[in-house]
């Protein structure tokens, strides 16, 4: 399928990346912020390179996966084609991948746990490289997904911290699919400006200029860049 649609991708994806590009532009400019403080990662889990090329020729340098296995199979080699990429883990860490995944990423959007936390500490000093972390927190407090309790958020941030020697750069979120997602970023928005973090991970494509509205930094985009999956 992937190499059948490779040539409806590549055009597609390209429109895609500038319509996106003009939109964040815009709701930056209706929030009265500067478009170049909001930065756009275009996520690319499930398209291959055939997809992806056409994006990074066409500028974009930022790239989201959500599996660390995934994005080992596809872009070590579309690093070593392209300079300059930055490579944004926004999916779940699990300890046995942290070795990988700090080897790979650039960003890493997903600590949610003392165990995480302490792994990717250990795995930073060992490789010596030091990808920027956001903690995920889960504001509609939802079981079955990632992320720290809102309560539970200055209490982890200082064990990150003071326990883990790391150093948080923001926060990021994924609201429930079936509610309004302003709320959920004003809620991340208030436990950034709270906890002194400047960086907020927030927006998908259903809701990036509310995201952008209330303050991100990071909007994680995929299906409007690239067509569904
Ligand atoms: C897939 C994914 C996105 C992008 O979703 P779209 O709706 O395709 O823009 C953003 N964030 C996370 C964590 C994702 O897994």
């Amino acid at each position: 399928m992937m190499a059948e649609n490779a040539q409806n991708h590549e055009g597609a994806a390209h429109k895609g990346l500038a319509d996106v590009r003009r939109r964040i532009e815009r709701a930056a400019d209706d929030a009265g912020r500067d478009p170049s403080d909001i930065h756009l990662v275009a996520v690319t889990k499930t398209f291959g390179p055939e997809a992806i090329e056409p994006v990074i020729m066409a500028g974009q340098r930022a790239f989201g996966e959500n599996r660390v296995q995934e994005a080992e199979a596809k872009w070590p080699a579309l690093k070593q084609r392209h300079s300059g990429l930055e490579l944004h883990l926004i999916g779940p860490l699990q300890s046995n991948k942290a070795a990988n995944a700090v080897a790979l990423f650039d960003v890493i959007h997903t600590i949610d746990r003392d165990k995480i936390a302490g792994v990717l500490a250990a795995e930073m000093k060992k490789q010596g490289r030091s990808p920027a972390l956001f903690v995920q927190v889960n504001t509609g407090l939802e079981p079955q997904k990632a992320g720290v309790a809102p309560q539970d958020l200055a209490a982890f941030l200082a064990r990150c911290r003071d326990e883990h020697g790391l150093s948080v750069t923001g926060l990021m979120c994924i609201p429930p699919v079936d509610q309004p997602p302003s709320p959920h970023f004003a809620l991340l928005a208030k436990l950034a400006r709270e906890n002194g973090l400047s960086n907020l991970s927030m927006g998908m494509s259903g809701d990036f200029e509310e995201a952008i509205q209330l303050g991100a930094t990071h909007v994680r985009v995929g299906s409007a860049i690239f067509g569904t999956r």
